[in-house]
């Protein structure tokens, strides 16, 4: 296991080892459990492509509670930082009117993807959307974005791995690499 690599002329060192992911993401499958479990409708989980693929294919193998599994795709970072627009690349193909709906999201950094996708479901009057990400950073957002499941708090660090990409490369390491500075 490296704990630093170098890619595209920049140093990345190891920062959240893969069996911390695992803890991670079973103590936030265990509270998403918890709350949904008494649930009589069916959920409905909308990943956040790409960088929640990893994350997701984890999170939905621990869940307990009926569901289905459907995916966007929005755009809102370029390079190592983040546009302030979002873009929707793939949209919805569900109806989510009276529905519950669980967001999956990798991180929440600005939170502009998540306000802005939350946003544009409560258009279409589903009965509840609850927000969770692997990882949040409260710096950045000053929580203007109302997160129900979080798994990790961290400092305003760019970070690759575990589904997080550097200009489309590293999404396969299994631990997750912040940028030395
Ligand atoms: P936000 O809209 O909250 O500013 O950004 C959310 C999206 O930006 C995430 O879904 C992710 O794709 C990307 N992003 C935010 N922070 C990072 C980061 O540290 N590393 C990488 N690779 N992508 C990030």
């Amino acid at each position: 296991m490296n704990e630093s690599i170098e890619l595209q002329d920049k140093t990345f060192v190891r920062y959240i080892s893969a069996a911390e992911l695992g803890i991670i993401v079973s103590q936030l499958a265990d509270e998403i459990n918890a709350y949904y479990s008494k649930f009589q409708l069916e959920i409905i989980l909308v990943s956040i492509l790409d960088g929640s693929f990893i994350f997701m294919a984890d999170l939905v193998r621990k869940l307990t509670f009926p569901h289905k599994i459907h995916f966007v795709k929005l755009q809102s970072y370029d390079d190592m930082e983040s546009t302030g627009q979002v873009k929707v690349l793939l949209d919805l193909d569900v109806d989510v009117s009276g529905k519950h709906v669980l967001i999956v999201e990798d991180i929440v950094d600005t939170g502009l993807t998540l306000e802005s996708f939350k946003g544009m479901l409560t258009n279409s009057d589903p009965l509840s959307v609850k927000l969770c990400t692997l990882l949040s950073k409260p710096e950045v957002h000053n929580d203007i974005v109302d997160l129900d499941f979080v798994g990790k708090e961290i400092p305003p660090e760019f970070i690759i791995g575990y589904g997080l990409d550097l200009n489309g490369v590293a999404r396969n390491l299994p631990d997750i690499y912040k940028l030395k500075i």
